[in-house]
């Protein structure tokens, strides 16, 4: 890799040379003095992460992991998974292959949905946990999590578990706030750290729930890693090096504020739609596959133009110095996908944004 600046993968995110730096520091034992007063720091600053009073677990995994963790730990009976993309599909898988009896509700990918639609599903079937994805990384549609939150609450005894991977630090989200229930994120999008970390905060509700899940197994049960927690400690062995490029980026984060990464996420998110916007107007068939009102700011995916794959457009940029992923899945060949979030600035996405104009009029 060369300079900062030209990875722009929706995950893993580039990270900064400093912070990776940091993981080359010597072991020290997961259960002395030392790693406790680290985990109190972290602690505390990913809770100001999630805009939470209720704890943010740690967890050495990646966030599928932490996904798993959430059906398994709060279903009761039925689970209800709001469908929209390759990694609000992974929810249903998790929960299928746990023996958790679930119902999809599937919109078209591309779309969103609305809490009209899931009051509607709440009211023909018993479901007691509904899954959701905020930011589908696989398109590019941002789901509105507190209204949805909002309808669930407002049916009864419904737990929301939500994944934030790719919206976390980059997309405005108030857990204490908006009383979502479970929300849980990986390190490697916005959050900008190496992958290998996964994090997740449950309010009482979700807490309940675990301790009268009888499925909740070892790994993810949400009882024992709260138990360590309140001592800043893990169940077990914790990912030690990835703890360090966690703790001084928690510092970067802390100094930039949640508000001002918030805005430099829509401010990169914007940049990029009003680009795709002035390449149509100028006769490049191009646009953005998310609908407006309904974009991640973390990530756009882009229809290619007549002629062109999503491969052939990404090894063309390749050739330039500059990383970004085709389209996800049965969208591979259509679709480009541009990851603008993490540490990444406007004017270094200017570059990139330049090249692939350059790429795409070629
Ligand atoms: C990347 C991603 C995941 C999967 O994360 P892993 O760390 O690979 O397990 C899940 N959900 C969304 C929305 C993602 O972007």
């Amino acid at each position: 890799m060369t300079d900062f600046g030209k990875f722009f993968l929706p995950g893993p995110t580039e990270v900064k040379p400093e912070i990776l730096a940091t993981m080359t520091r010597p072991m020290i034992s997961h259960r002395g003095a030392e790693i406790e007063t680290m985990m109190a720091r972290i602690d505390e600053r990913l809770q100001n992460v999630f805009r939470t009073s209720h704890p943010v677990f740690t967890v050495t995994s990646s966030a599928t992991g932490l996904m798993e963790g959430g059906v398994r730990n709060t279903v009761k009976s039925k689970l209800l998974c709001l469908v929209n993309g390759a990694f609000s599909k992974r929810f249903h898988k998790a929960a299928v292959n746990s023996g958790i009896a679930c119902d999809k509700l599937e919109v078209e990918v591309g779309h969103a949905h609305t809490p009209e639609m899931l009051a509607d599903a709440l009211r023909r079937d018993h479901y007691d946990a509904v899954t959701v994805v905020h930011s589908e990384t696989s398109t590019g549609v941002l789901n509105p999590i507190r209204e949805l939150t909002a309808a669930a609450h407002a049916h009864g005894d419904v737990v929301m578990i939500i994944d934030t991977v790719s919206s976390m630090a980059a997309a405005p989200i108030e857990c204490g706030a908006w009383d979502l229930d479970y929300v849980l994120t990986g390190s490697q999008k916005a959050l900008a750290l190496p992958p290998g970390l996964a994090f997740c905060t449950a309010n009482d509700r979700v807490m309940e729930r675990a301790k009268a899940s009888r499925m909740r197994g070892l790994y993810f049960d949400l009882v024992e890693i709260h138990s360590s927690w309140t001592r800043h400690q893990s169940p077990n062995t914790p990912a030690v090096s990835l703890l360090y490029a966690l703790d001084a980026q928690l510092e970067v984060l802390m100094r930039e504020g949640m508000e001002a990464r918030w805005s430099r996420h829509a401010a990169m998110a914007q940049r990029t739609w009003a680009w795709v916007d002035q390449q149509r107007s100028a006769g490049l068939d191009i646009r953005v596959l998310a609908p407006e009102g309904y974009r991640s700011p973390a990530v756009t995916c882009i229809s290619a133009p007549a002629g062109r794959t999503g491969p052939q457009i990404v090894s063309a940029m390749k050739a330039r110095g500059f990383v970004i992923t085709p389209g996800y899945g049965d969208l591979k060949d259509t679709m480009i996908r541009i990851g603008h979030m993490g540490e990444h600035t406007v004017a270094e996405l200017d570059v990139l944004l330049d090249a692939l104009g350059e790429v795409l009029a070629s």
